[in-house]
């Protein structure tokens, strides 16, 4: 069977493109290369099994040729940087949208039937309570999460009206080897350039829960190979969650530094930027009814991540 990855070249994307390999399957990936990186493909490039192609869904010809032969279309390219997504709306709308509707209108010209989609749980916005299952009201408050919102919707209606088999999977924040965005990403960044100071967007006390992205990857074949409705939406997330002072905490002790001055910026209830949200956390009880159970809990996660990534950007 030949599957698509989009946006295969990024950081979840290589991930579930080496667990597709091992598991037997001939990959394709299409990716622009926006936020994507050859290298995170590198260690496959004599493998027969992966074909690499070039190309932007933004156009409707290269979204046409990546589908056409697939079986099944795992869609995970986007633009990832939701606090971009403040500033530049129509950049999300685009990458995001735009993208997704040439896909799925692909996939309804070769007649592809199945399909998983990388959402997020940016869907839920600022929920009253923490945590929060797939049956909570999608009410986002970033251009990315209303994005990632009107994505799921035109799958719903491309699952009913042409016979997609969809998966949407709600993705908490996922970290591991080859992340290149986020707040472990942007605090190391900072590190790396100054070990006396570390600014910290918002006032610290935003929580989050935080997957191993080898978890991620065994909860999206976990999912596609044993959901069995037209569309079901899952929840990808841990355990539980911490803040970001703890993350911040866990990345000092880390690097063994203890005397860094800390400066907080935050913006209105204490978020980091405008389109951010403040507690989110997802219930994970429908996945588990599949079988999954996260290997590593948040900290271990954290920590196992500031390694990689240690390493990666040569400290
Ligand atoms: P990433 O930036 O590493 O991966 C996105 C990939 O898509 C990149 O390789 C990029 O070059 C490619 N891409 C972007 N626009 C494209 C276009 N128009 N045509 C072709 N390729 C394009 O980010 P990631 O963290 O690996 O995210 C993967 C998916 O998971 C995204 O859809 C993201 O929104 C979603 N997601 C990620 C997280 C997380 O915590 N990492 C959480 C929730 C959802």
């Amino acid at each position: 069977r030949l599957v698509l990855v989009t946006g295969g070249a990024g950081f979840i994307g290589s991930h579930l493109v080496d667990r597709l390999i091992k598991d037997g399957y001939r990959v394709r990936v299409v990716d622009n290369f926006s936020t994507g990186r050859l290298e995170n493909l590198k260690h496959l490039e004599d493998n027969p099994n992966l074909e690499v192609m070039r190309g932007d869904l933004k156009n409707e010809q290269d979204a046409r040729e990546a589908v056409k032969g697939a079986d099944a279309v795992f869609h995970f390219a986007a633009n990832p940087e939701v606090r971009v997504s403040s500033i530049s709306p129509r950049v999300h709308f685009e990458e995001n949208v735009v993208a997704t509707f040439n896909l799925l209108e692909a996939m309804r010209e070769y007649k592809v039937k199945e399909m998983v989609f990388a959402s997020s749980s940016s869907v839920y916005g600022e929920p009253e309570e923490i945590p929060v299952d797939e049956n909570a009201p999608v009410r986002p408050v970033s251009v990315y999460g209303a994005s990632k919102a009107a994505c799921e919707n035109l799958i719903h209606a491309y699952s009913k009206l042409y016979g997609i088999r969809a998966v949407i999977l709600r993705y908490a924040n996922i970290i591991g080897p080859r992340l290149r965005h986020g707040v472990i990403y942007d605090l190391l960044m900072k590190l790396k350039k100054n070990l006396d100071e570390l600014e910290v967007l918002g006032d610290g006390t935003q929580v989050r829960s935080y997957l191993y992205v080898d978890d991620a990857v065994e909860a999206t074949i976990i999912a596609w190979r044993l959901s069995n409705g037209n569309y079901e939406v899952y929840n990808v997330g841990n355990e539980d969650w911490v803040t970001v002072n703890d993350v911040m905490n866990i990345i000092l002790n880390e690097l063994g530094l203890s005397n860094v001055k800390i400066v907080h910026r935050p913006v209105l209830h204490g978020v980091g930027w405008l389109g951010d949200v403040k507690r989110i956390a997802l219930k994970i009880d429908r996945l588990k009814t599949l079988g999954f159970k996260p290997s590593t809990l948040s900290r271990g996660a954290i920590s196992m991540t500031v390694k990689a990534l240690v390493r990666e950007l040569g400290f």
